[in-house]
């Protein structure tokens, strides 16, 4: 039998790859990782607005989209969120709990987050070889062969084809991610080495994405930021709902509550029209909020409309508010009150579509969790493959759901990956 180079080959050195060399190298395995950015772990960074909410407190199946809630289920037994939770503060990162459960690093740094998991690598002597993209994964009787070449950073085009090699492995963590913000490595190209070993991939699409909608004001109302209510509505029906931030940009909108209902809101357009609702006052009924207004209004009394604004909601968003009740900012408020408190408790956009992959935080689709088994990310097709993180076909919502699957997938992949038996 020929030699191999290493017993576990890991390619990607994102999330999911870093925490499955750890796991490999601790159970024994001799372990290489082959990252084609020039940094491990550079999407780490970008995380959480560079603060990276790297888990949640509060963990379930039902946090996540496709997959299905059993694969998911299965995979918590496997490993349950408190061990990754254990896991980090094993390596040495001491650990905040924010907006009900949301975990982050407490020096509120993505790259602590990062630096914990590269010391472990560096302690436990795992080589990671920056600017070498994987090309090819092809099993033989040895284990796998994996072709690998030099490359130029992200940010370096049409750079000339660099010196290739060939790294032989018992077993291969594929740990490429998704196509999400490819300014900083994000691509398609995982699921590319995927199919080609035979595995089913469906088509990538973002999501955890900023929506486009079709009013022309919200330009007006560029950089607002405030909690809200939202329900996404198509053909009359709820579809989905989530609470939170929302933020107004020239395009449309974004913030976490938004990106949340990003998914079903694309997937509904497809069926017709869809229109996400804001309510600013969630903590008042259709009839408490109309009473408070015009209490409001009669403590106001003779006083311009912007007097009775002021100190109630965002200015520009009272400005946009006022002018499709049909009130004048400088008038006496008093007309049109009815109307406006149903326009602050129902501030409704039609969605129009959404940005793209630079600026979707996760990708939707990618390889089969039928053909993954659920406790050990080891791929059902290909013997000694496995599996990981963004490139399966399994996306949570925002609150660290994400990079929860990745480590959890990573550890539990790295774990079973580093069996010192052949593969025959
Ligand atoms: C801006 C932004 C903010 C985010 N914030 C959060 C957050 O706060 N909380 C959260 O839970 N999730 C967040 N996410 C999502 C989360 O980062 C990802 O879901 C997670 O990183 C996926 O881990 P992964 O290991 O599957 O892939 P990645 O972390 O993307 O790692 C894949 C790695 O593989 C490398 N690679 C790809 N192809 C090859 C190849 N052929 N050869 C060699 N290397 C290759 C890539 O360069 C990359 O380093 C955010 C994403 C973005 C883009």
């Amino acid at each position: 039998m020929e030699k191999q180079d290493y017993d576990v080959v890991i390619a990607g050195a994102g999330a999911s790859g870093l925490a499955a060399a750890i796991a490999a190298a601790r159970a024994g395995a001799s372990v290489l990782v082959l990252e084609k950015n020039h940094v491990p772990g550079r999407k780490l960074l970008s995380t959480g607005s560079g603060k990276c909410n790297f888990s949640n407190l509060r963990v379930r199946p039902a946090d996540y989209r496709a997959g299905g809630p059993a694969f998911l289920k299965r995979t918590f037994s496997a490993l349950p969120p408190a061990e990754v939770h254990e896991f980090f503060d094993g390596l040495g990162l001491l650990r905040a709990e924010k907006d009900g459960g949301r975990l982050f690093p407490r020096s509120m740094k993505a790259q602590d987050v990062q630096g914990v998991l590269l010391n472990e690598l560096e302690a436990l002597k795992v080589p990671v070889l920056t600017l070498t993209e994987v090309l090819a994964i092809r099993p033989d009787k040895a284990g796998f062969a994996v072709e690998a070449a030099k490359v130029a950073p992200v940010w370096v085009k049409n750079a000339p084809a660099g010196e290739k090699r060939i790294y032989r492995a018992g077993r291969v963590v594929l740990a490429a991610g998704g196509a999400a913000y490819p300014q900083i490595g994000g691509s398609d190209k995982g699921c590319g080495l995927l199919q080609r070993l035979g595995h089913t991939v469906s088509a990538l699409s973002p999501a955890l994405v900023p929506l486009r909608v079709k009013e022309p004001l919200v330009k007006e109302l560029d950089g607002v930021r405030l909690d809200a209510a939202l329900a996404l509505k198509a053909g009359g029906k709820t579809l989905a709902a989530a609470e939170g931030e929302i933020l107004f940009t020239a395009y449309g909108v974004s913030g976490p509550a938004v990106l949340d209902l990003s998914r079903a809101a694309l997937a509904a357009l497809a069926g017709g029209p869809v229109r996400l609702e804001a309510d600013f006052f969630g903590d008042y009924t259709a009839k408490a909020f109309r009473e408070f207004l015009l209490a409001r209004a009669a403590a106001f009394a003779g006083r311009p409309f912007r007097h009775f604004a002021t100190g109630l909601l965002n200015e520009k968003l009272m400005r946009a508010a006022a002018w499709l009740a049909g009130i004048d900012w400088n008038a006496p408020a008093g007309p049109n009150l009815e109307v406006l408190a149903g326009t602050l408790k129902c501030f409704s956009l039609e969605v129009t579509g959404s940005l793209g992959f630079q600026d979707a935080m996760v990708s939707a689709g990618g390889g089969s969790c039928a053909e993954i088994d659920a406790a050990t990310f080891a791929s059902k097709k290909v013997k000694g493959l496995y599996v990981t993180g963004e490139l399966l076909d399994i996306d949570g919502g925002s609150g660290g759901f994400n990079l929860h699957f990745a480590w959890t997938s990573g550890l539990l992949a790295g774990r079973h990956a580093a069996g010192k038996t052949a593969v025959s």
